[in-house]
């Protein structure tokens, strides 16, 4: 008999069951559907469950296992994936209304590796609309609820993927980090998400949001965890022109390695003083007090440009955006608004765009479509690519000191539902810390550091140089490891019972 508990288990302890014959796929998917049903009324973590199409998929892993096939160390593991990545035969929203309805008839890669490897996809997370956004309230579809308190966000734009894995209705999920969108929402959730290094998971079937900082990575309860679906996700891809031609590293090695003797870690000085709260810095600085003690050696460096970082992101960011949003115009996706009077194709362009894009999307439309034009081309966007290469040359000057870098993830605790929604700027502070790695493709992981006010989780971000993604592990991977002995098991076992969840 199964125990209802299986799904409070990491992913790997739950691929350990099927691999023993303790659990079949089909009982595990079952049992996180279930969950689904029980608690996400009031989440709203999915915009999309594929009950049948998961069972089944869950089904023919089962019988490829009976048949004694050899499968991947993840096969037969329900997994949920942010609605911004394409997936064929089931809808793909990316939170807008303007692409409400639309069936791609494609998958992205990361979503073929998935299916080969036997993982049954439950479905598609909430997000802020075409993730834009730190709080998952721009979705057109109402916003997602933190699984610690529903009265708070789940952080954004990849809300939806980090409350699902936090209250136990997946294991895993995949996000997608432009500014912080996997970081962040980790850290207000309590649990743990990746951004690779830029190019290491294809991004081909990504809704294109910004294409040079965009990266989709895991979202998950453990840094094992992470490490092996970033193995799965990971690797060259030629129909991806910036996919990097690296071998895939050995993550979970890295996870498991619970060593950081000699591990130079770098508190970045730019990113621990005012304008984080009290107790989300205690918690950084009890975290780097466990990893001195183990071994590492903690030195404060200085990263001068990343100041600016925040103000160059929100002009290459919209930038990008302005153009990668031209091609949703009422012609090849989704929503077609036709006007009584004069329905010429501009006509209808404007329609759809105005009644299918929510205030944010279009904020940023025109904030982007300005920095680009003519005459102001040069001062605006001009200016942040050359912050750019300053922030990228602050990370090189600091990698020549340590191995990783350390910062809070993000300022605060999760805040409550409509408390940023109408002040842009408040809202952008959210990823002050997280913003940088895009800037410069590094690779960064976010992971819980306990918890701060209120009672609720804060997050410890390490970012390492590109192409070195294995540090990332190792130093959580020991980290996550000396913290639990210390809290008496994982943070998310503090969390309180969701209402519908009791009833289980
Ligand atoms: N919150 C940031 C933004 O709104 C980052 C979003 C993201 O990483 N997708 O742009």
């Amino acid at each position: 008999m199964l125990s209802p508990d299986i799904i409070r288990r990491s992913a790997a302890a739950q691929a350990a069951a099927l691999h023993a014959g303790e659990t079949s796929s089909e009982e595990l998917t079952r049992a996180h559907l279930d969950r689904i049903a029980a608690v996400d009324d009031d989440l709203n973590a999915f915009l999309h469950v594929s009950e049948e199409e998961a069972l089944t998929a869950a089904r023919d892993v089962d019988a490829r296992r009976a048949a004694g096939e050899e499968l991947h160390a993840l096969a037969g593991v329900p997994i949920a994936v942010k609605d911004v990545v394409v997936t064929k035969g089931q809808p793909t929203t990316a939170g807008s209304k303007i692409l409400e309805g639309w069936v791609p008839p494609y998958d992205a890669t990361l979503v073929e590796k998935l299916r080969a490897a036997g993982l049954p996809i439950l479905g598609k997370t909430n997000m802020d609309e075409f993730a834009m956004g730190s709080s998952t309230e721009t979705s057109a579809y109402g916003p997602t609820r933190n699984p610690w308190d529903p009265d708070r966000i789940p952080g954004g734009s990849g809300g939806g993927s980090a409350a699902a894995v936090g209250a136990y209705e997946a294991p895993l999920a995949i996000g997608t980090d432009t500014g912080g969108s996997i970081r962040q929402p980790g850290a207000v959730t309590g649990t743990v998400g990746v951004k690779p290094t830029y190019g290491s998971v294809s991004r081909y079937g990504l809704i294109a949001m910004a294409s040079s900082l965009d990266q989709a990575g895991p979202v998950t309860r453990t840094v094992e965890d992470s490490a092996l679906l970033h193995e799965l996700i990971a690797g060259h891809d030629a129909r991806d022109s910036t996919s990097l031609p690296d071998p895939v590293g050995a993550y979970a090695e890295a996870a498991r390695r619970r060593d950081v003797k000699g591990l130079r870690i770098g508190v970045i000085e730019e990113l621990e003083g005012e304008g984080f709260a009290p107790e989300v810095r205690a918690r950084f600085t009890e975290s780097l007090d466990q990893l001195e003690r183990a071994g590492a050696e903690i030195v404060r460096v200085s990263c001068p440009n990343f100041e600016y970082a925040l103000g160059a992101y929100y002009l290459i960011m919209p930038s990008e955006a302005s153009s990668n949003l031209a091609k949703f115009d009422g012609m090849r996706f989704g929503l077609r608004v036709i006007p009584e009077d004069h329905p010429t194709a501009e006509n209808v362009m404007k329609a759809t765009r105005g009644a299918g894009f929510g205030d944010e999307v279009k904020r940023r439309i025109l904030l982007g479509t300005y920095a680009l034009s003519a005459g102001y081309y040069d001062a605006y966007y001009g200016s942040a690519q050359k912050v750019r290469t300053l922030v990228q040359r602050d990370f090189a000057a600091a990698f020549e000191q340590v191995d990783v870098l350390a910062s809070p993830t993000a300022p605060t605790v999760a805040f409550r539902l409509g408390e940023k929604i109408d002040d842009p700027t408040a809202m952008y502070m959210n990823d002050i810390a997280t913003i940088p790695a895009n800037l410069a493709g590094t690779p960064g992981i976010s992971l819980p550091s306990g918890l701060a006010e209120d009672g609720l989780p804060a997050g410890i971000q390490f970012l390492a140089p590109a192409r070195a993604d294995e540090r990332l592990y190792q130093v959580g991977g020991a980290l996550e490891a000396l913290l639990e002995d210390a809290w008496g098991g994982p943070l998310l076992a503090k969390a309180p019972e969701l209402a519908g969840g009791a009833a289980r």
